[in-house]
């Protein structure tokens, strides 16, 4: 069981800043995401795109936001010493920030807190929630194959951290997709940097002889495909062989259905499902709060819901004149840890202080 002040679920830009603006405050944090990397729809989305309107800072890319924002919250969200500075360049996990858990239910106890679990394990007591879930939870696109379920060599995130050598590493690695996440996988893994961290045979698997990705990208992994390098696959998932081993299923071939109608079988030490992300908003549908058209109510003033020292912040939320903007989102997180403060904080001074100017902040900062 973590006992904290404050739970905030989704580690997109919204919930990385309400920990940040929770910390200022003096107030305990951790935070929880689905996902594998910390970033939400910046990392999952557009890692690599240009954006324009954060105030104060002309341009940057999703990951750069990520890691920034990564930073920003160190203090509160450290690395772990073994993990060092690696933990917020690769979006990894630091300490208070639990990746790869998916937030299932969300129980009140009778003192007025809230209990937290989540799909593998975790438990929180936590004083207060914040929901900073944007538009659900990313859970990766599967191939429709119900043998594939949780099977050990199944994977569907690169990491980023390169420094390590990925499970495939001098094995058969399958990449299915023909979309931008599947193709970008392939040239990356290709062109992995050691040549000990690459697979000793890289197969892209689709269902068609036709890629879905922007033309310079398919170009590159046409001309790997070309030289040998990249055998391409075409055929449809029916089936997958599987054999026990220790830790539990693992899949040892895929039955594909080829455009002859002919069923052939591909062998394979690791699969890797690049099909996209999709947003489910899942478990948070059933935990009682006042919902319009799945987003969440709040009120203005506090962005609290209709359950008590519930917060909702970022795309999650709805409201009249409701954007959904970086921008949006972070001036909602600062309210929201503002109201909570008090909330949790009674009889502590509630008058504002800068960053700039307070040496309490200074402390809390670490600078
Ligand atoms: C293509 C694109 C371009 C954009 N460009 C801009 C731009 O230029 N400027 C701008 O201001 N905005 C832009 N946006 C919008 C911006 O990305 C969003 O407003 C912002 O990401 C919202 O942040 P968030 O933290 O609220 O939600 P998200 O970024 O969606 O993060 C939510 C996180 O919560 C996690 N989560 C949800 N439910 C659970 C659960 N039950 N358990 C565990 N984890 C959970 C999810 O996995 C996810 O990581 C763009 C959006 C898109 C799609």
């Amino acid at each position: 069981m973590i006992h904290t002040d404050a739970l905030v679920i989704g580690a997109g830009p919204v919930g990385l800043f309400q920990a940040f603006q929770l910390g200022l405050l003096g107030l305990s944090v951790e935070v929880v995401d689905a996902l594998p990397f910390a970033g939400g729809q910046c990392m999952a989305l557009y890692p690599d795109k240009p954006i324009y309107d954060v105030p104060g800072v002309p341009v940057c890319t999703g990951r750069e936001l990520t890691r920034s924002l990564l930073q920003q919250a160190a203090p509160f969200l450290p690395p772990s010493e073994a993990q060092g500075p690696r933990a917020h360049q690769h979006l990894q996990h630091t300490q208070h920030l639990h990746l790869g858990q998916l937030v299932q239910s969300l129980t009140a106890t009778a003192d007025g807190a809230w209990t937290v679990t989540t799909d593998r394990g975790l438990v929180f007591q936590a004083q207060s929630v914040l929901i900073a879930a944007g538009a659900g939870a990313f859970l990766p696109r599967g191939l429709g194959v119900a043998e594939l379920d949780g099977a050990i060599n199944v994977h569907h995130h690169l990491t980023e951290d390169d420094s390590a050598a990925p499970p495939w590493a001098g094995q058969h690695l399958v990449v299915a997709g023909g979309g931008e996440e599947a193709l970008s996988a392939v040239l990356a893994i290709a062109q992995t940097a050691q040549p000990a961290h690459r697979p000793s045979r890289l197969t892209l698997l689709h269902r068609r002889d036709v890629f879905q990705a922007d033309a310079a990208l398919e170009a590159a992994v046409r001309e790997l495909i070309h030289q040998g390098s990249v055998q391409l696959e075409i055929g449809l998932p029916q089936s997958a062989e599987c054999h026990s081993v220790t830790e539990g299923n693992a899949v040892q071939a895929l039955s594909l259905l080829g455009a002859d109608g002919q069923t052939r079988s591909l062998p394979l030490d690791h699969l890797l499902v690049r099909l996209g992300l999709s947003p489910k908003l899942g478990p948070l549908s059933t935990w009682g709060m006042a919902l319009e058209r799945k987003q969440v109510s709040v009120s203005t003033a506090t962005f609290a819901t209709s359950l008590p020292r519930v917060h909702a912040v970022g795309d999650i939320n709805t409201y009249p004149g409701k954007k959904r903007l970086l921008l949006c989102g972070f001036h909602e997180a600062t309210l929201a840890a503002h109201a909570l403060a008090v909330e949790l904080r009674p009889d502590a001074p509630s008058h504002l202080l800068y960053t700039t100017t307070s040496p309490v902040l200074h402390q809390r900062l670490g600078v």
